[in-house]
């Protein structure tokens, strides 16, 4: 079980929403697509992580900073001595090795991920120094994809290639691992040091108009649902939700989108499109979240 674990990262979740209410370019597509693919990865790590027998702490997903500098840590394991940071890249094809990028026949180059995992290694190190740990920082760059192939590697870099993950696991599961409270406490301290939403956001440009209004179907992500008495019914997939929590489920997305946007019934009722009462959004909104003030001035929190 790890100690902190993975959820859908900011960027991604509003990467989906824009996807489904808006046409992203294709840039913004492709931008979207390695998010997802990323995500993926790092997932399919998080089983290879779970499954170590010795104890360690397992933190996904750390979003720090240091000095001002803000990092961010794929998966993390915290063993006795040391503290293993991975970066996990989930490439897909061909390429040849290059200090600066990983070449493909196809031209659509990777930059190498050493300068980022070493960036990363350094501030973590920084960081766990400042808070009193003398634990040794180990940093690795794993390439969980089994499709990828990267030609002349130099043999002495922290890359961990599908073939030798394997082994890689196993070599972690031999560390020495009698965990004590300093370990905790240092576990505990990084959770409450994450950040939710990252210093800097790499988002599409997006308004309000653009944006496709109506409910989705929480399944299939469909905008060609029906509203049924109290039930929302997907008419794409068959998925049945309730009309509150529908509501509701659209309302996050709206404040994801637009977080400085006040919550009103108008708002939320053009947003979902297809309820056709504003009692109705008015009677969720009322239920599930906090009002503020009176009649037309009325938002919820
Ligand atoms: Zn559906």
């Amino acid at each position: 079980m790890p100690y902190k674990a993975r959820s859908v990262s900011f960027v991604l979740k509003v990467l989906r929403i824009l996807n489904k209410r808006m046409k992203l370019t294709e840039d913004d597509q492709r931008y979207y697509q390695n998010q997802e693919k990323g995500f993926q990865g790092e997932v399919q790590f998080d089983v290879l992580t779970e499954k170590l027998k010795r104890s360690s702490y397992i933190l996904n997903d750390l979003q720090l900073e240091h000095n001002k500098s803000s990092f961010q840590l794929d998966s993390s394991l915290i063993f006795q001595d040391t503290y293993s940071l991975f970066d996990v890249k989930n490439f897909e094809g061909e390429f040849v090795y290059d200090a600066e990028y990983f070449k493909t026949h196809s031209g659509r180059d990777i930059q190498n991920p050493l300068d980022q995992l070493k960036r990363s290694k350094l501030l973590l190190s920084n960081l766990l120094q400042s808070v009193g740990s003398k634990l040794t920082v180990e940093a690795y760059v794993i390439f969980i994809n089994p499709q990828f192939t990267l030609f002349q590697t130099p043999p002495d870099l922290p890359f961990v290639l599908p073939t030798q993950l394997d082994r890689f696991m196993k070599k972690l599961d031999q560390k020495p691992s009698r965990l004590n409270q300093s370990h905790k406490n240092l576990a505990d301290q990084l959770i409450s040091l994450h950040q939710l939403v990252p210093p800097i956001l790499q988002l599409p440009a997006y308004n309000y108009e653009e944006m496709k209004k109506g409910m989705t179907c929480s399944k299939c992500n469909s905008f060609s649902v029906t509203i049924v008495g109290k039930k929302l019914i997907c008419n794409n997939c068959g998925c049945i939700e309730l009309v509150t929590v529908a509501v509701m489920r659209n309302v996050e997305e709206f404040k994801l989108l637009f977080p400085e946007q006040k919550i009103t019934t108008n708002v939320i009722h053009e947003w979902c499109g297809i309820v056709d009462s504003r009692k109705r959004i008015s009677r969720v909104l009322g239920k599930n979240l906090k009002i503020t003030g009176l009649g037309q001035w009325a938002f919820y929190e």
